[in-house]
């Protein structure tokens, strides 16, 4: 079946810096790279190098069709992205020396999508398809509603994490991925934890120590596989596509949770974002202690 992504495509924009700026100041970077980034474009790639069909629903403007052509190389179905008039998404990202950083997140392109382009491409999905939205792009509600009543299983990534943006699509989420900070500032929010929500299927992701899954009121752990972590960037869009593509084919749910803490295992050990991430062959044959 296909995985249908309503989602975020940003053009991710590094600048190597000698120090953060400061107030006022202006600041030779001594490098710049692109990269393709976007919670919603990094869980295609993720969903598709693990071997699903995954179509992407979203928005680019006219300085990100390489965006879009880099989706395709990754075997994503682009069809349903449409050209805007609106920048595209963008972070840019400063690193200094010391690895610090700071960002600015512009959503552009990932806000214009449009209603229209949503119901036509949804209207293709079959009955028994999975739908996935984060929260970086608008329709969040529209998508969630609009996938229950197609028969699809809803599921949502709540990052970047929004309290109203959650509550919003709770009561139309078959399946709901967070992590460990965002599970707590869900309960802060809300005064619920994870275990009162009535979402069937429930992932509570926990960085170096796996994930913990929820399924009617039965918790249970998935420790994570032991690597020398050089950047948790992507970790979490990774495991999430690979849990998805697993469902989506039908596994146990346990078995798509330890396939996926192996992909956001061999992520963490890797620079970069949705370029790096792992196919399915290499997450089979890595070897872990
Ligand atoms: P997080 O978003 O930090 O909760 O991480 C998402 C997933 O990435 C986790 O559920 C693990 O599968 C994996 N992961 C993150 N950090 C590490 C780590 N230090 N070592 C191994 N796996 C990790």
């Amino acid at each position: 079946m296909t995985i249908w992504n309503l989602g975020s495509i940003n053009a991710d924009m590094i600048y190597a810096v000698p120090h953060l700026p400061g107030p006022g100041e202006s600041l030779a970077a001594t490098g710049m790279e692109r990269f393709l980034g976007g919670k919603g474009a990094n869980m295609s790639v993720a969903a598709a190098r693990a071997g699903a069909q995954v179509a992407h629903i979203g928005a680019v403007g006219p300085d990100g069709r390489w965006a879009q052509d880099r989706l395709t190389e990754y075997g994503v179905d682009t069809r349903h992205i449409d050209g805007v008039e609106v920048p595209t998404g963008h972070a840019i990202i400063a690193v200094d020396a010391q690895g610090e950083n700071n960002i600015i997140l512009f959503p552009g392109s990932n806000h214009a999508i449009s209603q229209d382009q949503l119901g036509q491409a949804l209207s293709s999905a079959q009955q028994g398809g999975l739908l996935v939205m984060q929260n970086e792009t608008n329709l969040q509600v529209e998508a969630a509603k609009m996938g229950r009543d197609l028969g699809l299983t809803v599921c949502y990534a709540a990052a970047p994490f929004q309290a109203d943006a959650v509550q919003a699509v709770l009561p139309y989420l078959d399946f709901l991925i967070l992590n460990e900070i965002e599970a707590e500032q869900l309960r802060q929010a809300t005064g619920q934890s994870v275990t009162d929500l009535e979402v069937e299927h429930v992932i509570v992701t926990l960085g170096s120590k796996g994930a913990r899954y929820y399924h009617r009121g039965t918790a249970s752990d998935f420790p994570a596989y032991k690597v020398k972590a050089v950047d948790t960037t992507g970790a979490g869009d990774t495991f999430t596509g690979y849990v998805l593509a697993g469902m989506d084919r039908g596994m146990p749910m346990a078995q798509a949770v330890s396939q996926a803490n192996r992909a956001a295992a061999l992520m963490v050990t890797r620079h970069g974002t949705a370029d790096v991430i792992p196919d399915l062959k290499e997450v089979r044959e890595a070897r872990f202690d």
